[in-house]
């Protein structure tokens, strides 16, 4: 225990030895020898505790250090007090890395530390298992040249981490992976791997039975329309009672039909998702041929339909896929306009995108109806849409399309004054069609 030592105590005390040593060498008449040897005591003993403090900083294994008493005595403590603090401090990050540490293994998801850089800081053991990285092994590798699927370059290269990046897993291909990137601390990237075999072929298997049930249920509902059209078209006068069954039986024939072949689109786009999607597409002929089609629907509501095109733009994709989600929103602005409207259909380049845009003065849409207008079976106002033949299912397709050329669907809309869909395709799909050969009657194939 040291009493607490001042500046001013210390140079008293310096003061009061010369004193005291010049004092005694003044009675022995030899006053400035004795001030001096008493300096050099003093240097000497400085020295020693210096050496002393040299020894114990790099020599000694003991964290205590040497005994003294004085200004070396507050020193050695001073050191002594800032090594325990931070051997404390020490304790308590190690304790936290072993706490994050049980925490990442208790994950059911694979776990990677990464640096800005992309190369692994840190993983977990089902890293190994899932993605074979090993930890420590792989330390300062970049990630990208251990996983090497091209789906996750394509990832890495769009930057965008909102959405995860499935890939089958590159130790066990029966496994699907869902990885996700999101920033961790300020300069880092936490990457999670969840293995989704198990939804990914319950999913598989949804889709498949649909598309079954869809594709046998298409020839009884043409058995019974042929049959139904048969008793309507015979010679004999029907009652006409029956006559009003048989008319009931057809139209709801027609609309199971429509529904049954709403759902084979849908099933064969999730099926094709994983399809790559790069031939050239006249858009400005499909458009066309859409909008003539188009008038056949809009007999009896008489809208007036404008069209508005970019001759030269194109894109790449899947023809029969953009053909059914362009043709779905035209439907739509047909469908849910009163009898005399106004339909602008537009197709052109705005900056970087290229849009095509569909624009009624119909009804307009709730906005609280506008987020889930893409989701299956949604229909705003299910009468109305029922007697427009509606099954809920397009915008639902025009999604899926929409998902599998990286292309956004715009919703805009306001009641009472009418609505806009439109869709943004990348710049990467657009092309010049000047320039290009597009096969002939390739954009044409039925959806
Ligand atoms: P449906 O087969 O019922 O038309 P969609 O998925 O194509 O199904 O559309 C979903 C719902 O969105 C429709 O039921 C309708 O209420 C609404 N909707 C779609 N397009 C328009 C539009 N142009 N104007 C007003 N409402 C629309």
């Amino acid at each position: 225990m040291h009493f607490r030592l001042s500046a001013r105590s210390v140079f008293i005390r310096l003061l009061l030895v010369l004193l005291l040593s010049a004092a005694l060498g003044f009675i022995f008449g030899v006053a400035l020898p004795a001030l001096l040897i008493a300096t050099l005591a003093l240097l000497i003993w400085h020295y020693h505790h210096l050496f002393k403090l040299i020894d114990w900083l790099w020599k000694s294994k003991a964290i205590s250090p040497p005994q003294s008493e004085g200004i070396w005595g507050r020193i050695y403590d001073g050191l002594y007090r800032q090594i325990k603090q931070q051997r404390n401090k020490q304790k308590a990050l190690n304790e936290r890395i072993r706490r994050f540490r049980d925490g990442a293994e208790a994950l059911p998801d694979a776990a990677l530390v990464l640096a800005d850089d992309l190369t692994i800081q840190w993983g977990n053991k089902k890293a190994h298992r899932l993605l074979g990285i090993r930890w420590p092994g792989d330390l300062g590798q970049r990630i990208d040249n251990l996983l090497r699927a091209p789906e996750f370059a394509k990832y890495l290269e769009t930057g965008v981490y909102d959405a995860p990046c499935l890939l089958v897993s590159p130790v066990n291909n029966e496994v699907q992976l869902e990885l996700r990137l999101m920033a961790y601390g300020s300069d880092q990237i936490l990457l999670l791997a969840r293995d989704i075999s198990r939804i990914h072929r319950l999913e598989e298997m949804r889709r498949d039975f649909v598309a079954n049930v869809s594709h046998e249920l298409k020839t009884p509902l043409t058995v019974v329309r042929g049959y139904v059209e048969m008793i309507q078209t015979t010679e004999h006068a029907l009652d006409p009672h029956w006559l009003q069954a048989f008319n009931t039986i057809e139209s709801q024939v027609t609309r199971m039909d429509r529904l049954v072949e709403q759902l084979l689109i849908l099933s064969r786009v999730e099926i094709q998702a994983d399809i790559e999607t790069n031939t050239p597409i006249a858009m400005p002929r499909l458009i066309s041929q859409l909008v003539d089609d188009a008038q056949w629907l809009n007999q009896e509501k008489q809208h007036k339909i404008t069209l508005e095109l970019d001759e030269d733009l194109g894109i790449t994709g899947i023809d029969t896929e953009i053909k059914s989600a362009c043709a779905n929103l035209i439907s739509n602005a047909i469908s849910y306009t009163q009898a005399n409207g106004n339909i602008q259909v537009r197709w052109c380049q705005d900056g970087n995108k290229g849009i095509f845009s569909v624009k009624d003065d119909g009804p307009g849409i709730r906005p609280e109806d506008i987020n889930r207008l893409t989701e299956r079976f949604y229909r705003v106002d299910k009468s109305r849409s029922r007697d427009t033949g509606g099954s809920g299912l397009g915008l639902a397709i025009v999604k899926h399309v929409l998902h599998h050329h990286n292309a956004e669907l715009g919703i805009h809309s306001q009641v009472g004054k009418g609505s806009e869909f439109v869709i943004y395709f990348e710049q990467s799909r657009l092309i010049d069609l000047s320039e290009t050969q597009v096969q002939e009657g390739a954009a044409l194939t039925d959806a």
